[in-house]
């Protein structure tokens, strides 16, 4: 038996994967075997044949900030004249569009701008809640979480306690890139250390809020860092549990690529075979988070439909808007008919979720149900 197939079989035995595992798998080529060993743990997770999606809306209230990270194609300088914070009245306008085509969900994410007092976060978040009780607000990544508690002065659980209950119901595990600290002084200096990404969703597990987590592949880092990483994130998981908080912690992990393309580092773009193996090990080494999301929108539906197959579980979000992605050249758009199509391709039945990942509606073959949501939106 070869290495690969003893850590295998091991992990198929629901034996726990050492970071020596980690590596030797993140070392191999043996993609296939590792998304055939992945399928088999994902299905027994979730034995029934549904891949759930989530109707949302990403809204990038603005884009100053102070971070500067050299992969960001998005960001403006605070003082830049393309700078911009969109007004209170766009935002309900993006909300309102959202929940007519049937989204629960609005993602807010933008830069550290350091021109907005706390008050701005907790007065719109009171504002949306006001106006939208039903829309589950999944926003603000740890960046903006330290800023806040920069701004503010306030403690970091203080911060996430008072912007919780000014109507925050989750946080984006968005700006983990890789959870080392080597890797992210070279690309987001300001950005603080793995750390400090790491204590804000500590902080938000143990107030009862859940989160999820990202991990951005093809930043220079090595093989030891990205298992280090999934490490780290278990290792989180581990705790939330242990100290059985009111938190499911890690709903969902979210392994994506870096898009080189208008950004200043001159990085290969990762192949979508590393991206099918990392959705694979992801799925097998976190064996204590539920879901794994796949990530089209950087990888393309024809990819997004194979990671169904590489561990992935759930399509994601319909993702109305992402500039921060698409700035960087992410152009693939799916809409809620293709994401339902994409779906059935791969010979599973989509449901609509919510960010709890509880099913709202599932798309039996050609039922009424379906056809009507279609004509509605
Ligand atoms: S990735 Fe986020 S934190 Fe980094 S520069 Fe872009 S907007 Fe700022």
């Amino acid at each position: 038996m070869s290495g690969i197939d003893r850590i295998l079989d091991k992990a198929l035995r629901g034996e726990r994967m050492t970071l020596e595992d980690t590596i030797t798998l993140f070392e191999s080529n043996e993609v296939e075997k590792m998304g055939d060993a992945a399928n088999v743990i994902m299905n027994r997770m979730h034995p029934d044949p549904i891949k759930t999606f989530v109707i949302g809306r990403n809204v990038n209230y603005t884009n100053v900030c102070d971070v500067y990270c050299r992969f960001c194609a998005f960001y403006r300088r605070p003082g830049s004249e393309e700078g911009y914070v969109l007004p209170d009245e766009v935002i309900f306008q993006k909300i309102k569009e959202t929940q007519d085509v049937g989204g629960t969900e609005i993602l807010m994410q933008g830069g550290t701008n350091p021109n907005l007092p706390f008050s701005y976060y907790t007065d719109l978040l009171r504002a949306i809640k006001e106006r939208f009780p039903d829309i589950t607000m999944h926003s603000f990544s740890p960046a903006e979480i330290q800023k806040m508690k920069v701004i503010s002065g306030l403690s970091l659980e203080e911060v996430i306690r008072q912007i919780h209950e000014a109507g925050l119901d989750s946080l984006p595990g968005g700006g983990a890139e890789i959870l080392d600290d080597r890797t992210r002084r070279k690309i987001s200096r300001l950005k603080g250390s793995w750390t400090d990404w790491m204590d804000v969703m500590k902080t938000a597990h143990k107030i009862g809020m859940n989160t999820t987590a990202t991990m951005v592949i093809g930043l220079g880092e090595s093989m030891e860092e990205r298992a280090l990483h999934l490490m780290r994130v278990r290792d989180a998981q581990d705790e939330c549990i242990a100290n059985k908080y009111d938190s499911e912690g890690f709903l969902a992990f979210i392994p994506w690529t870096f898009q080189p393309d208008n950004t200043n580092l001159k990085l290969e773009r990762q192949t979508p075979e590393e991206y099918l193996k990392t959705v694979a090990i992801s799925r097998i080494v976190l064996d204590n988070i539920k879901h794994i999301q796949s990530s089209w929108v950087t990888m393309g539906p024809e990819i997004g439909k194979k990671s169904l197959y590489y561990g992935c579980d759930d399509f994601g979000s319909t993702m109305i808007e992402e500039n921060v992605v698409s700035a960087a050249g992410a152009t693939y758009k799916v809409n809620i008919e293709s994401i339902l199509q994409l779906i059935r391709e791969t010979g599973h039945t989509p449901a609509q979720r919510n960010t709890r990942y509880d099913i709202l509606r599932v798309f039996d073959e050609a039922s009424s149900v379906e056809r009507d949501f279609i004509m509605q939106n």
